[in-house]
């Protein structure tokens, strides 16, 4: 499946399955071939026959990034080495005395890189909360002459807040600014951000795309294609780019997105409940969950919820370390979104680098990916961890 309008035509499935997948035309190999191929012939001095040096280009990776193109309503896809190293790309579009406006939740990484790369160099940033809580006012409130990216995350990591995409996008155009959406959590199965009026999708395909806890990689989805080609030339010239294994294996991970991302969603969903009732938790984060303050906007822009859910403990740090050492299907480990449930304490763990600044988590506080697994048993290694730190306090 090759042409656009074609794959238009065709179920998100399907083209996850199928675009710029072959079959190979010189094999009919039905999967695409790993290309290691460093270099590639050329024909005579400037005629080559589309690849020249694969820093610049890879026929593994033009797959990938043409399929996620295609599965994210993107005029251009561009794959990297991994989430961070996307996300850098797009803040080298911004020069000295740019301002950057982020959530007050962000990936802890992704704060890091703002504030401790792209700030000595320049860039100014607020964080700023633009989910249903703090909405459009807290975003005009921060805006500044300079201000010239929107960076959104929806839903957060580790808070799951939700950031209503258009209104936001709305808002930033009208004065002037680029909208970028980290579609990690949601994937582009469950949230469209392009539809949505964003410019920029950016991916950790580390995650639910890739799947199976056994590759990094990054991702952006662009709408413009002169926003593409200028990010295109930050993905050459900075050299940021994965390994066409790399490439492989997100791909194949993509061709059961949607349906791990369904159970993904249920299982999270019958986790969520089942800490809603539970007495040793005080508050729960899920945008399925109807208390969740972004719930009407997630029912809005998403078409399932995800499967990342994060919860206080009521008797705080002591607690959340006893939960997260005492589960056995649920490991304790960082990263998230794939086949197997993880469990993590974001305070000492993923968002440590956030200690001391406004996005400091609550350390009693504890995100889990949801995985695949049997639910049953998903929920009874939880309500066994949940009861000893109950017995705790
Ligand atoms: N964005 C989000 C929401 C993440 O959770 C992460 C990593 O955890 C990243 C970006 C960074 O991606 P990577 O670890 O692939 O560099």
């Amino acid at each position: 499946m090759k042409g656009p309008g074609e794959a238009a035509r065709a179920g998100f499935e399907t083209r996850a399955i199928h675009v710029g997948q072959g079959p190979d035309p010189t094999t009919g190999a039905v999967v695409p071939p790993v290309s290691f191929a460093t270099t590639f012939a050329q024909d005579a001095v400037g005629h080559h026959r589309g690849y020249e040096y694969a820093r610049s280009g890879n026929p593994t990776r033009a797959a990938l990034e043409e399929c996620l193109a295609d599965l994210e309503g993107a005029a251009r896809g561009l794959a990297f080495a991994s989430g961070l190293a996307a996300e850098d790309a797009v803040l080298r579009t911004l020069r000295p005395g740019d301002h950057v406006i982020f959530p007050h939740d962000a990936y802890g990484g992704t704060f890091r890189l703002i504030d401790k790369v792209w700030g000595p160099a320049g860039i100014g940033h607020t964080p700023v909360d633009m989910s249903a809580t703090g909405g459009i006012d807290g975003l005009r409130r921060a805006w500044l002459d300079s201000t010239r990216l929107v960076w959104v995350e929806t839903p957060s990591n580790p808070l799951l807040s939700v950031v209503d995409i258009a209104a936001v996008s709305a808002e930033a155009h009208s004065r002037g600014a680029v909208v970028v959406v980290d579609n990690t959590f949601a994937t582009p199965y469950l949230q469209q951000p392009l539809e949505l009026g964003a410019d920029i999708v950016v991916h950790s395909a580390t995650k639910y795309l890739g799947g199976h806890s056994d590759v990094v990689g990054g991702f952006l989805a662009v709408a413009d294609t002169d926003l593409g080609d200028r990010l295109a030339f930050f993905q050459n010239a900075v050299g940021g780019v994965p390994g066409p294994m790399d490439c492989y294996l997100v791909l194949r991970g993509v061709k059961t997105l949607a349906i791990r991302m369904d159970r993904h969603c249920a299982n999270a969903s019958a986790v969520a409940g089942l800490l809603e009732s539970h007495p040793a938790v005080s508050r729960v984060h899920y945008p399925g969950l109807r208390s969740h303050p972004g719930h009407d906007v997630a029912v809005r822009q998403m078409r399932g919820f995800g499967g990342m859910v994060s919860f206080v403990l009521a008797a705080g740090e002591r607690a959340a370390l006893e939960v997260a050492r005492s589960t056995s299907v649920f490991t304790l480990a960082e990263s998230l979104g794939a086949v197997e449930s993880l469990i993590e304490h974001p305070h000492r763990m993923t968002h440590a680098s956030t200690a001391g600044s406004a996005l400091q988590v609550d350390p009693g506080l504890i995100r889990l990916s949801v995985g695949i697994e049997t639910v049953g048993d998903l929920l009874d290694d939880l309500e066994r961890a949940l009861d000893r730190a109950q017995r705790l306090s």
